[in-house]
């Protein structure tokens, strides 16, 4: 079964100009899974897409970048034409409870969004999607995705400093997009939060994927230097994520 990938937003952190923040479209012909709803990426979804047509939602991690139009989507499908509408959120523990506390609560949040905690180490069969949850190396609890259908994989590092369990995660991979928020020549930079081109490029090599796609680099560095690290220290193709670029694989 074929899985198109749809960027929704890609900027690291927070949205730089005409680039929204994470968010994901993973779609097989008759399903569709949200990966990430960050700052922004609801209106790019709703160029396409209506929320109805959304299966599931992942949230990789309880950071703003990553989460924060699941407000946005709460209104949308409350108060849909065709609604009031919902679907699942999949989460690390705690997070409607921690979510919840910014609306003004009259329990209609979790009837819109149905929470279910996701941990690293686990397996959720979504639709035709196999998803495994792996430990991102990041301050926070967060998960890092491998999604299988019957054909292909792509892998999701969420945000992540290098560790083991992306490799993993994107072992043989059709496509791994990656976290590549920083640049080499800006070090001393931050250890466990982010990587920078030349480490993604780096994971990208250890895992043996097919193709790379560097994200959330950070809106005040060039994407496309970010890609050229990561070339130097991997063999396959190196693509940039773009608000709105989609691959078929
Ligand atoms: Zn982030
Ligand atoms: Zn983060």
């Amino acid at each position: 079964m074929s899985l198109r990938l749809t960027v929704l937003g890609c900027a690291g952190t927070h949205p730089g100009p005409a680039r929204m923040c994470s968010s994901y479209l993973l779609e097989t012909p008759d399903y569709r899974l949200l990966v990430d709803c960050g700052n922004g990426s609801l209106s790019n979804l709703q160029q396409r897409w209506d929320v109805a047509d959304i299966d599931a939602v992942l949230i990789s991690h309880l950071h703003p970048d990553h989460f924060s139009d699941l407000y946005g989507l709460y209104y949308t499908l409350r108060f849909h034409p065709d609604g009031p509408l919902s679907v699942p959120v999949y989460a690390p523990g705690g997070a409607q409870r921690h979510l919840a506390q910014v609306v003004n609560d009259d329990g209609e949040f979790a009837n819109r969004l149905h929470f279910h905690a996701a941990s690293a180490g686990s397996r959720l069969q979504l639709g035709p999607l196999t998803l495994d949850l792996f430990r991102a190396n990041h301050p926070v609890e967060t998960l890092a995705l491998r999604v299988a259908t019957d054909r292909v994989v792509v892998a999701y590092s969420a945000d992540s400093a290098a560790t083991p369990a992306l490799t993993e995660a994107a072992r043989d991979a059709d496509l791994f997009l990656c976290d590549a928020t920083w640049l080499e020549r800006h070090r001393p930079l931050p250890s466990g939060i982010h990587m920078t081109g030349a480490e993604a490029g780096r994971q990208a090599a250890d895992a043996g994927a097919a193709r790379l796609l560097v994200t959330h680099v950070i809106p005040s560095n060039d994407p496309a230097e970010v890609a050229a690290e990561a070339a130097a220290n991997y063999d396959g193709e190196v693509l940039v994520a773009n608000d709105m670029f989609s691959i078929e694989l």
